[in-house]
């Protein structure tokens, strides 16, 4: 297998963390849309949006999506990267989608105890956990039309990294 592999989920379910690893497991280079938009805007998420709005950011976010699928990459994306249907087809039709599925209070505990999080926007301005809640309450069912295989992400990053190769490794058999 050559394809890319796309890591998605929201915000704190562990697509960095475990990207990094798992590329290096696979020999891959590692991707993040994120970094991606960065570098080319010279700006924070949080500069992008507070200038062109949610949607201008999106739409840059399409574009980093599309600039970093490569063959043999794993591909961190952001956490609202399957709300557009082009961006869900797109992974879907050019590599393998893993969904880093982990539950409100998992990804609320994750993020406030890392003050890097206060880089982003809350989308709503309300507590983490419950912004969390209604975030998965939206995506969850976009997250799911857009995974080939959903991976438990509570777990440490390790055995998170090895059921992706596993689920990866059964898709080539
Ligand atoms: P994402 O890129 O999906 O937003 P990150 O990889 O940046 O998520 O992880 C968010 C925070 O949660 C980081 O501080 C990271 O160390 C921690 N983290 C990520 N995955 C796990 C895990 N499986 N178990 C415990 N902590 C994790
Ligand atoms: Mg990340």
């Amino acid at each position: 297998m050559t394809s890319p592999v796309f890591l998605i989920g929201a915000r704190g379910c562990g697509k960095t963390t475990v990207g990094a690893a798992l590329a290096q497991a696979l020999g891959y280079e590692f991707r993040d849309t994120d970094h991606h938009l960065q570098q080319v805007t010279g700006k924070t998420v949080a500069d992008i949006v507070a200038a062109e709005g949610w949607e201008g950011f999106r739409r840059r976010e399409s574009a980093s999506l599309m600039a970093v699928s490569a063959p043999q990459t794993v591909i961190a994306t952001g956490g609202g990267m399957v709300l557009a249907e082009r961006n869900r087809r797109f992974m879907r039709e050019q590599g393998a989608v893993i969904w880093l599925q982990a539950n409100a209070a998992v990804l609320a505990t994750r993020l406030s105890a890392y003050p890097q999080s206060a880089q982003r926007p809350t989308l709503t301005g309300r507590p983490i956990t419950e912004e969390m809640s209604e975030v998965l309450h939206q995506r969850e069912a976009l997250y799911r039309d857009a995974a080939h295989h959903i991976i438990d992400a509570m777990q440490a990053p390790e055995r998170v990294a090895a059921q992706i190769l596993t689920a990866l490794a059964r898709d080539d058999g």
